[in-house]
């Protein structure tokens, strides 16, 4: 027989999002008339807009026709969108070949670690979304889960009230992979740019590399906020961005994304990072759907931009009646902190006293909300939950209704 690929027997029990559904499922079957409001999952629920949807559905159609039909194009991508995304989004900080049009950030993420192999050394945000530990685990790059929780191979940078969500970078060792994500899930905290500088000079001083997860960019409405690592000096020698149109246009289930590798970046024998990736991105993937390229497009234009930003603001605006009704009710007394900035999609917030799987199912319980347990994206997450703004207006007010009343 085969042998099993010791990182998966290496991972932890469970993936997150599967036991929030199973508590769901199981509490909806014990209350079959309990009407469950999800802000749980970071799953985006308007639907796509007008004119990147007309794009899409014309394009449907050109393919219907002998000239208008296209297989197979470039593994990285339409030139045209990734001229697109240099040009709008990284204006002079990145050129087209540099960028690598894919079908999501998430993939991109788990493919990036074939560059690395199993022994490099990795750091992560701690609170942190899972795929950049679990990712490294099946690689085989994180070690033995450590009797203290987390693994052997894996630095974790706890990024926790007292430091304001953003990490001590003192522990990192030299070349190390450091995983990094601003706006970041689940704290909904958005670095600064003397936060990013910081990262920045660190990494260049000690030979690491960062892997720079800006799926959220386009919640940053506070205009000082960096919007991609490239806006900090050096960044092109040491970081590579990924990116996605899932949160910034509702992608989730049409699926694109990109990521950028600067030229300047190279391994500690000379390679350019950039080279290798090309390899895996023509390798192991065959490019991103055409359709869904054309979505990109549309949404980088003038009209693409005005609905995406419409569509980003509706979330945000559901984010601030979620801010309210937490603030709002009696949880200060009980010592609650919730934690927002208006640069995100999520609200983090502390229950002293409480373990996050106990709070979730409370909540769950007398509230019929279902949230996202913060233990779940790292030990320094105990005793948050994660308040995601995805959901239709009215489902989100009668949420608020039901917390604002709710006591602790
Ligand atoms: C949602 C999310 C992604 C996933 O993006 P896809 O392009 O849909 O794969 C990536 N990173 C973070 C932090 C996310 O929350």
């Amino acid at each position: 027989m085969l042998t099993r690929n010791e990182g998966f027997a290496n991972l932890a029990a469970g993936y997150l999002f599967p036991e929030v559904a199973k508590r769901r499922k199981s509490y909806q079957q014990n209350h079959p008339d309990a009407k469950i409001i999800s802000l749980g999952i970071g799953n985006t629920t308007e639907p796509i807009t007008p004119h990147i949807a007309k794009t899409m559905s014309d394009y449907v159609q050109k393919l219907t026709t002998k000239d208008g039909y296209s297989g197979y194009g470039d593994e990285q991508g339409l030139t045209e969108l990734r001229k697109k995304i240099a040009d709008v989004l990284y204006k002079d900080m990145a050129t087209e070949d540099e960028v690598f049009i894919s079908d999501g950030a998430k993939c991109d993420i788990a493919r990036i670690q074939t560059l690395f192999g199993r022994n490099a050394k990795i750091a992560v945000q701690d609170p942190a979304y899972p795929v950049y530990v679990d990712g490294s685990v099946i690689a085989g790059a994180a070690g033995k889960a450590s009797s203290q929780g987390g693994y052997e191979g894996v630095t974790y940078l706890p990024c926790t009230a007292e430091n304001g969500f953003f990490p001590d970078l003192s522990v990192i060792k030299p070349d190390t992979l450091i995983y990094f994500c601003s706006p970041n899930n689940p704290t909904g905290v958005a670095s600064t740019r003397e936060q990013l500088t910081e990262l920045v000079n660190y990494a260049l001083k000690n030979g690491c590399m960062i892997i720079y997860d800006s799926a959220y960019y386009s919640f940053i409405r506070d205009s000082s906020l960096p919007r991609t690592i490239y806006e900090i000096p050096g960044a092109r020698k040491c970081a590579i961005e990924i990116n996605s149109f899932s949160k910034l246009a509702g992608f989730t289930g049409i699926r694109l994304g990109w990521s950028v590798v600067p030229s300047e970046i190279k391994f500690a024998d000379g390679t350019p990072v950039k080279q290798d990736w090309n390899r895996v991105m023509t390798t192991l993937f065959n490019g991103a759907s055409n359709i869904a390229q054309q979505g990109g497009l549309a949404a980088l234009d003038e009209e693409g931009i005005k609905e995406t930003t419409g569509l980003v603001n509706y979330y945000l605006e559901n984010a601030n009646l979620m801010q309210k009704a937490l603030t709002g009710n009696n949880f200060a007394n009980a010592g609650v902190k919730v934690y927002y900035t208006g640069d995100s999609p999520y609200l983090w917030v502390y229950f002293p006293g409480w373990k996050s799987w106990d709070i979730f199912d409370k909540i769950l319980d007398e509230c019929n909300v279902v949230t996202t347990p913060g233990s779940g994206f790292g030990p320094a997450g105990e005793s948050y939950l994660r308040f995601s703004c995805f959901g239709h207006r009215s489902d989100v007010e009668e949420a608020c209704r039901r917390l604002a009343g709710f006591k602790l």
